[in-house]
């Protein structure tokens, strides 16, 4: 039998311009097409702003050319325009955009509950993310997660460059990787699981397949507390690297993907950073100080008596973080060798103190970002500091080939995407740089 197909035989009739090659077309007529971000009316005229996909062009409106009525644009249809580019030298791009035809494909039936076109979106928080699918329309608030797609190209670029693997691992998972309380129980057909709290254990095993591993996605923690720094989504970027000499490889490559990343942002996202106004971070050099140090360092300067010899209170990262930047003028630091208390059963101690780890923390702004450490790679080392754990080792089985059949040294680290970017951008809030946050209190939009 003879089969019919049809092939797509593009490309389609939109033959629309890019805002950003206008400046080629002066003296033409071009199409272009994006929502009406804001109408201003003036006395004989109107500006007409138009969101396009990433700049917001200002368009002009005057019955002396136009051949359309200004009455048939709302804010926020979605437009098909017709223009003329003229030559403007008063104008700071060197043109004006004068609308001939519009050909409207949509329009809301509602107004915006929001003002979602002026400079910032003037609301509570709750708002802002209550509406989020429209306040994401605002410039500024949408310059936000450009920015944050930067930050990833500009790791994947990264990553790519240093002969890493891509991998997507499993986000139903049967055992925590993190360990504590805060895992998210599911009912898997009757079976107990969990929500992964990190990619840990499969980066680990691909670190046996590819030597080189990365993966930039959600991960879930069961944060039962309302903070400024917790979500519980959130986009976990992870690497982790074999035949390492030392954990400060580890860290070395976390100092190269930032540089890339800020890199990426300075070379190809000007536009947003100016809009945002962010200076971007000096990484060239990370000062690196060891936990039991930048205790005694911060009770000193800040006369605090020291109750937690184990981890850090949020107070003291943002302490610490002051005295390195006062001292060194980073925005960064280091924190190594942590207990081993507070430790997961995998992080590797150190052999000339098993009290602590060789791992690490880097503090941003006052605010941990990623956390990292070198791995337990030899099956014995594992299983005797498990039995010291109480660990129940048979729940373990399948990571334990790893070890069982051959391991490099090894390690790696993850980073919160989310408190990376809000750092970068001065907010207070994780949430600002989360499109969808998910909290104690929120799971919807
Ligand atoms: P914290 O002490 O702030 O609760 P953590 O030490 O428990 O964080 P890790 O398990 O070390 O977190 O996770 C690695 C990185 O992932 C953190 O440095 C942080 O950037 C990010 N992260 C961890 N938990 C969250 C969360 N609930 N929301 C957003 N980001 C998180
Ligand atoms: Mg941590």
């Amino acid at each position: 039998m003879e089969i019919k197909v049809e092939f797509i035989k593009g490309p389609t009739k939109n033959t629309n311009i890019e805002v950003g090659s206008i400046i080629n077309h002066i003296g033409e007529r071009v199409g272009l097409h994006g929502s009406v971000y804001k109408i201003r009316r003036m006395s004989d005229f109107a500006f007409v702003l138009l969101r396009t996909k990433r700049e917001v062009v200002q368009c002009i409106y005057s019955k002396d050319y136009a051949e359309f009525d200004l009455e048939v644009l709302k804010e926020e249809s979605c437009i098909k325009l017709t223009a003329d580019i003229i030559k403007e030298d008063r104008s700071k791009s060197g043109w004006e955009l004068r609308m001939i035809d519009v050909e409207v494909l949509s329009e809301p039936i509602a107004e915006s509950p929001i003002v979602i076109n002026n400079k910032l979106v003037d609301t509570s928080l709750e708002n802002l993310l209550d509406y989020r699918p429209i306040t994401l329309r605002n410039e500024k608030e949408r310059a936000i997660f450009k920015l944050q797609a930067g930050i990833c190209h500009g790791f994947c670029k990264y990553f790519l460059e240093q002969s890493f693997t891509e991998i997507h691992s499993p986000k139903i998972v049967s055992a925590g990787a993190e360990g504590g309380a805060n895992i998210f129980h599911l009912n898997y057909f009757g079976k107990d699981a969990f929500l992964a709290q990190s990619p840990q254990f499969y980066k680990q095993m691909m670190v046996g397949v590819y030597e080189r591993v990365y993966e930039i996605a959600p991960v879930f923690r069961a944060e039962k507390h309302d903070t400024s720094r917790h979500l519980n989504e959130y986009i976990s970027v992870d690497f982790e690297i074999g035949y390492i000499e030392s954990f400060e490889d580890i860290m070395m490559m976390e100092v190269g993907m930032l540089r890339y990343a800020l890199e990426e942002l300075q070379a190809n996202y000007t536009h947003e950073l100016e809009l945002l106004k962010i200076t971007l971070p000096n990484l060239e050099k990370i000062p690196s100080i060891k936990f039991m140090e930048a205790k005694d360092l911060i009770s000193e300067k800040y006369n605090r008596s020291i109750k937690d010899y184990e981890d850090f209170e949020p107070e003291e990262e943002k302490l610490l973080s002051e005295i390195i930047k006062k001292e060194t003028g980073s925005d960064f630091v280091f924190v190594t060798h942590y207990p081993t208390a507070k430790r997961p059963f995998y992080a590797m101690e150190d052999p000339s103190n098993p009290h602590v780890t060789l791992s690490f923390d880097l503090l941003f702004r006052g605010l941990e970002i990623s956390t990292g450490g070198q791995r337990i790679h030899s099956y014995k080392e594992q299983i005797q500091k498990m039995k010291r754990l109480n660990m129940n080792i048979e729940l373990f089985e399948t990571y334990l080939m790893i070890h069982k059949y051959g391991m490099p040294p090894h390690g790696g680290l993850g980073l919160g995407l989310e408190r990376f970017t809000s750092k970068l951008l001065n907010q207070d809030n994780v949430r600002l740089s989360t499109l969808f946050p998910r909290d104690i209190n929120r799971v919807t939009p």
